[in-house]
């Protein structure tokens, strides 16, 4: 890579922390930040990532809604390494009705994993990094931020929310020099679409609607990651980034 682009894309000296980073989407993300150069670490409630991280990353143990807990890591992160650079908030869940007692149930479970806390998690990275020059949050959204999709009505809600909630905070850290942006997949093979991807018709009837006609993989969101995370985004706040395959761009 020439000077002028290392100079742009490159996190060599940063420090990041990913939530959601026990597989999927999350723990791509971390392979990926470490790869340009970031110190990264990633979370999850599982004790150990399913994924092998790259050398030097590490794995802690940690659910989002214990905001103590991860007020704490993001205090560890800045007295061990000196800063904090970096937040991707990619911890989401996704719950069928069968998985809840009820409709409100479901609704509570979602909204307090993939909007409040997500909410948390930016408050707290956002007040270390004021302290040490700014930073940049990575909100991890969805095609449903900006549609309706059946069936999961509190998915797409917390989506939307968080879709707003990261241009609320783009105003209100722009003070402390912390950037705010949504990078927003479309489908995505994880275990959280598994059972979408392995159905036939559901997996065909998702394809059809993609521009580019494959279903996406966690690397995809390596490069707008990336962009969002480093300096060739500098002068960029408040956005929303899809990496759908073309999905939100297609009208018939
Ligand atoms: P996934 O494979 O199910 O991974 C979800 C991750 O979130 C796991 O690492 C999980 O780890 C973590 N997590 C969930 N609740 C947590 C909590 N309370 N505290 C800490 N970590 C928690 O799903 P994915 O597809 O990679 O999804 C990643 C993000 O992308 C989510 O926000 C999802 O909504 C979004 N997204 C995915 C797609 C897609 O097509 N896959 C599309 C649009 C948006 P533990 O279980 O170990 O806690």
């Amino acid at each position: 890579m020439n000077e002028y682009l290392q100079k742009l894309f490159s996190l060599q000296g940063k420090v990041a922390l990913v939530t959601g980073a026990s597989r999927g989407i999350g723990a791509s993300l971390v392979t990926a930040l470490s790869a340009a150069g970031a110190y990264t670490v990633g979370i999850g409630r599982s004790p150990q990532s399913g994924s092998s991280f790259p050398n030097g990353a590490d794995y802690l143990q940690c659910d989002i809604l214990d905001s103590a807990a991860f007020e704490v890591i993001c205090s560890n992160i800045v007295s061990t390494k000196g800063r904090l650079d970096i937040l991707v908030n990619a911890a989401g869940i996704s719950l069928s009705a069968s998985d809840c007692v009820s409709a409100n149930e479901r609704f509570d479970q979602i909204l307090s994993t993939n909007l409040r806390a997500a909410h948390q998690c930016c408050q707290s990275a956002a007040s270390v990094m004021k302290r040490t020059g700014g930073g940049s949050i990575i909100n991890v959204t969805s095609i449903g931020s900006v549609l309706g999709f059946p069936d999961n009505p509190a998915y797409v809600a917390s989506k939307g929310g968080l879709r707003l909630l990261t241009k609320a905070l783009a105003i209100d850290f722009s003070t402390y020099h912390v950037r705010v942006n949504n990078l927003a997949p479309g489908y995505v093979r994880t275990e959280m679409t598994e059972a979408s991807f392995q159905n036939p018709e559901r997996h065909a009837e998702r394809l059809r609607r993609m521009v580019i006609k494959r279903w996406g993989v966690p690397e995809d969101l390596a490069g707008a990651a990336i962009f969002l995370a480093s300096d060739a985004s500098s002068y960029v706040t408040g956005i929303d980034l899809f990496v759908d395959g073309g999905w939100t761009a297609k009208g018939l």
